[in-house]
């Protein structure tokens, strides 16, 4: 039985890779310094995988930004706007090249966008999107893979195993930037130069080739299917000598596993962590020749391994294919989880004891197979962790069960329907016609963070740090009152981070020193780690929610961040379904929510930013889903009087396929992103009649341009178009944190006005 990996992280245990492309990037070192930290980090990772006993071992798996635009120019897929830095970039060329399309060119008389980053399937990991062409041509263009596999093979042998994206998934991931093709129809073209540089590998040694085609474990159309089946048989009619490995993960193969069993290659490897009951099926349909690489470890996730159980799924497979056909790894690429759990030394030991980072994910790996050798002992050490775990006191809170238990359906909705709690508004707050408000937070500028800093290491006092956070807050609130914002906000001065703010407050939550994640490029994130029953054992933002109201005789929104957007953004636990996790912190938002009120806080908004986001990868799984982040965020707000108004926000587009949800969360008054489409994804709104307020962003936030009033009037009067006059809010796409001063007040002047001009000109009664 052979143990193998499919992806290492490459920022380094100690972000080495995010900072010297950062210094890159303002010239502080050169490509040459660039290089070295790079190659230094790819062999102290093969090192790490060769010293934990994997006998596959990845490359080309690491990436200075990004593996999809590295594909895109070992391909050149290369989009016309960047041809002329190849044409007048002399020094560096395919590195600037490369840093251009990831962050876009804004040099020696150059302007030219990046490229479009979006979510790899269902992580928080973003990837370049590519971009095809009706008369899209591939040839090989970047060298990278065949000088990482020659270094790899240096130091690993045959060991070493070049990663490639898949030619179907690499297609079905970027988008068509023209009409009147389709990019699957492109695999013809695509795949020799597949077999090109399969066969360039093999010459230089490689044995192994891994494939990443994550696209077969999602819902596939038939001509998908047949380019999987067209593609694979064109490429092992025209290579020998080599095994090619693809790798599946994130969901089950279900209707596709005939179609996968049955491609032409030497090894399948399946995500047991997300879809365990698919081997079943995989062992059933599996030909005579194919390996079977089975996914045990969680690649997505923070905790240790259940030997038991994995043991049970091995023994299953090595019962129908025997001990040589059968290969154990992680459940996908290390890339998700945070590098080396030893760097954590102020962890609570007890759990620090349940949890397993990248590193540690290698040795278990190794240690299964050990295990199934004959070493006993190492399966004993781990059933003490996991019992550990299990009855743990840290871990099981009686009493957050019992609430979620004796909670009833009819606690999740308000009191009354929205025209009756709209009635109640509009007496209480008498809100002129397209009233204004923005999403929440205001410039977190290098003053505000400085604060922080000072407090977090000692150099300031708490006592100092509020007295300076409450000074930024009260400007924030005069300048809104100046310029005659109707329902102000207090600019989320005191918060780092939505979801962190609130982890750090409740029960139930850790915060590692060193788990960074990359999330794109040089930007890492340390996501907190839900390990048990979460509970609030006191207000988390009534004290700055109810300063603020003190301060100004206007509406005050209170701020808090929704119960899937918290899970959505953190580790959470593998010992109970998400869901369950989610509806603890709903209630405990919730009581927040009650907090809020009983202090006098007539608004409140509940952020759920990332509840699209949580879309399962597979369709057939979306209602049950949404049934239940829809339920946990009424379980949030439904405890509520009528006449406090509830506000959420969400900050994507694509609002078609779940609109019905959307309305059925009932929040009195929802603020989205819309100005970047012009308002099209109202669209869906329209067409669905939502009953209930909207505040569509009438300026797009993600970059420092002011907008003109008259472009946010011809907004508004294209979403009162579309949706009544009298249910429309005005205000940004998203929160302002990320803006500089100057830019806001300009746009948020020009915002104001632009109301007015609405009220003016816009009929409420058509
Ligand atoms: N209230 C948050 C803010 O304004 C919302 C951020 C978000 O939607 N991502 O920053
Ligand atoms: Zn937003």
């Amino acid at each position: 039985m052979q143990t193998h990996n499919l992806g290492y992280p490459r920022i380094g245990a100690q972000r080495q890779l995010k900072k010297a492309c950062e210094q890159y990037w303002v010239s502080k070192i050169n490509l040459e310094e660039l290089n070295q930290v790079a190659r230094k980090l790819r062999e102290e990772n093969w090192q790490v995988q060769l010293d934990a006993g994997i006998d596959i071992i990845p490359c080309n798996d690491f990436s200075l930004y990004d593996q999809t635009l590295d594909m895109s120019l070992l391909l050149g897929v290369i989009p016309q706007r960047y041809t002329q830095i190849l044409t007048e970039v002399k020094t560096n060329q395919e590195t600037d090249l490369y840093f251009a399309m990831a962050r876009g060119y804004q040099k020696d008389g150059l302007d030219i966008t990046a490229m479009e980053m979006t979510k790899w399937l269902d992580t928080n990991y973003h990837y370049l999107v590519p971009e095809f062409t009706a008369k899209q041509e591939f040839r090989i263009f970047s060298e990278k893979v065949f000088g990482e596999y020659n270094a790899a093979k240096r130091l690993l042998g045959a060991k070493a195993k070049p990663v490639l994206i898949g030619p179907v998934s690499f297609l079905l991931l970027g988008k068509e930037k023209e009409t009147g093709f389709e990019r699957i129809d492109l695999i013809k073209q695509l795949v020799p130069v597949y077999v090109e540089i399969i066969n360039r590998l093999r010459l230089q040694g490689a044995v192994w080739i891994q494939l990443d085609e994550p696209c077969l474990a999602l819902d596939l159309s038939k001509k998908e299917k047949e380019a999987f089946v067209f593609a694979y048989r064109s490429i092992a009619n025209r290579i020998s000598g080599v095994k090619l490995f693809v790798a599946t993960y994130f969901e089950a193969l279900l209707d596709n596993t005939q179609l996968a069993v049955n491609l032409p290659i030497a090894a399948l490897h399946i995500d047991l962590v997300r879809a365990p009951e698919q081997l079943d099926e995989v062992l059933a349909l599996i030909p005579e020749h194919l390996q079977l690489s089975l996914g045990l470890v969680d690649g997505r996730n923070v905790w240790k391994n259940d030997y038991e159980k994995s043991l049970q799924l091995i023994n299953k497979a090595v019962e129908k294919l025997g001990t040589d056909r059968v290969i154990i790894a992680p459940s996908c690429s290390l890339l998700h989880s945070p590098i080396d759990l030893e760097f954590e030394i102020t962890l609570d030991s007890e759990i620090k004891n349940w949890m397993a980072f990248a590193k540690q994910k290698l040795n278990e790996v190794s240690e299964l197979k050990q295990i199934k050798e004959g070493n006993i002992n190492l399966l004993e050490l781990n059933k003490q962790a996991i019992e550990s775990r299990r009855s743990s006191k840290k871990v099981h809170k009686q009493v957050v069960k019992d609430r979620i238990t004796s909670f009833t359906e009819a606690d999740a909705f308000r009191k009354s329907a929205f025209p009756v709690r709209q009635q109640l508004h509009r007496e209480r707050f008498n809100f002129p016609p397209f009233p204004t408000t923005t999403i929440g937070s205001f410039p977190q500028t290098d003053d505000i963070r400085l604060l922080r800093s000072k407090y977090k290491k000692g150099e300031f006092t708490l006592s100092q740090y509020d007295h300076a956070i409450e000074q930024a807050t009260i400007e924030a609130i005069r300048w809104q009152e100046e310029i005659g914002i109707d329902v102000l906000v207090h600019g989320e001065f005191e918060r780092n981070d939505m979801v962190e703010y609130f982890g750090e407050q409740l029960d139930g939550f850790l915060f590692t020193k060193n788990g960074w994640v990359q999330s794109y490029g040089s930007r890492c994130v340390k996501p907190p780690v839900i390990y048990g029953d979460v509970s609030r054992p006191r207000d988390m933002t009534v004290r700055w929610s109810t300063f603020a109201a003190a301060q100004t005789n206007k509406p005050m929104k209170g701020m808090l961040t929704g119960p899937v957007t918290i899970l959505q953004w953190s580790f959470v636990r593998d010992d109970q379904p998400r869901q369950v996790t989610t509806n603890q912190i709903a209630f405990a938002i919730r009581d927040e929510v009650l907090a809020l009120e009983a202090a006098g806080i007539g608004i409140v908004q509940i952020d759920e930013a990332a509840i699209r986001e949580g879309l399962p990868l597979r369709k057939a799984k979306h209602p049950h889903y949404l049934d239940w982040a829809v339920q946990a965020f009424k379980i949030t707000a439904g405890g509520v009087q009528d006449k406090t108004q509830i506000h959420t926000h969400m900050c994507y587009s694509e609002f078609n396929n779940i609109i019905e949800h959307i309305a059925a969360m009932d929040a009195d008054v929802i603020t989205i992103e819309t100005s970047r489409s012009q308002m099209e994804l109202l669209e869906a709104f329209a067409d669905f009649e939502y009953p209930n307020e909207i505040g569509p962003g009438v300026y797009d936030i993600h970059s420092p341009r002011v907008p003109s009033m008259e472009e946010m009037v011809s907004l508004l009067e294209r979403a009162a178009d579309l949706l009544p006059a009298q249910n429309l809010w005005v205000n940004p796409d998203c929160g302002l944190k990320t803006r500089k001063w100057p830019e806001t007040k300009a746009a948020l002047e020009n915002m104001v006005a632009a109301a007015k001009q609405a009220r003016a000109q816009i009929c409420l009664n058509p």
